[in-house]
């Protein structure tokens, strides 16, 4: 049960300006103008915390580590929260900023957003402000999650033709390999995009899953508009997949058939196939890869 705090309710404040934002499209900003007080904040979410809520997140129609007094807030959070958690959803870039960096160490969970490393792939993508490096920003996302204690999570929205190339998969892979995620959720597009672009289907995000390398904690995440394409998995071929990339049942929902199903459930009783609980979300993987590190 997740509790948001939208920090910046009254107007979209971003420092990107994605081709598919849920929002509508504006011009970016690198400071907040309309500001929310830490006090009203506070007072609001205490009225809430009687309540059984899990996690605190922290977002924003735009991007809420943009909010001034963030740091702040997060002190007074933590002093009333007891051991509910604490997330922000980020689109990374403000990291640079050794305020908002040091901010962030005290949450128990971050999600970081990367859509693309490469230079071009980024500015097209994501449109941010024109003071953004992509390449200094990388290598802060590295520090951070070597740094970090809590739980992070790397989110990859892939749009079509634009940052579900072979070459930009392959460059996100190099440096995923070197961020500590706990969690990579790759998804598509679900919502009108402010601007006319298309995500992908899920068939081509089962595919670009397996494009990463085995290690990475690849999730899919985006399973809203996914269209079934339920297909015949020999034993072979389920053992093989799930070799690749551990998957969900959701995800095996949409890619085997009924028969394939009954298969990986004999597999399962035969514990050639076990359930790994990784960071709330049940995976399938071959009993002999349970050990893997990630
Ligand atoms: S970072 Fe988020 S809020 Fe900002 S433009 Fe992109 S999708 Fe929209």
């Amino acid at each position: 049960m997740s509790l948001g705090i939208d920090l910046s309710p009254a107007l979209k404040q971003c420092n990107f300006d994605c081709l598919y934002c849920e929002l509508a499209p504006s011009a970016t900003v690198t400071a907040q103008s309309d500001i929310i007080s830490v006090k009203r904040i506070v007072e609001e979410l205490s009225l809430r915390l009687n309540e059984k809520i899990d996690i605190i997140t922290l977002t924003a129609n735009g991007e809420p580590t943009l909010y001034p007094h963030l740091n702040e807030l997060i002190d007074e959070i933590d002093k009333i929260k007891q051991d509910t958690q604490t997330l922000i959803l980020t689109n990374s870039a403000t990291l640079v900023d050794a305020n908002v960096f040091n901010s962030l160490l005290k949450l128990d969970q971050v999600k970081l957003s990367l859509d693309a490393v490469s230079h071009d792939v980024f500015k097209k993508i994501d449109r941010p402000d024109k003071k953004i490096d992509i390449t200094k920003l990388v290598q802060t996302i590295i520090s951070f999650s070597k740094q970090y204690k809590g739980k992070l999570f790397i989110e990859i929205l892939f749009v079509h033709e634009l940052n579900d190339t072979k070459d930009e998969i392959s460059k996100l892979n190099g440096v995923l390999l070197e961020i500590e995620a706990t969690r990579i959720d790759i998804g598509t597009i679900d919502r009108p995009p402010a601007y006319p672009v298309m995500g992908v289907s899920y068939k081509e995000l089962h595919t670009i899953s397996l494009m990463f390398d085995k290690t990475l904690p690849i999730h899919i995440a985006s399973r809203v508009h996914a269209e079934p394409n339920n297909s015949y998995y020999s034993e072979k071929d389920i053992l093989n997949t799930l070799d690749k990339r551990p998957l969900t049942m959701d995800d095996i929902n949409l890619l085997l058939d009924d028969e394939s199903k009954t298969r990986l459930y004999k597999l399962i009783k035969e514990t050639k196939v076990a359930i790994k609980t990784t960071s709330n979300l049940e995976f399938l993987v071959p009993t002999k890869n349970i050990g893997r590190k990630r």
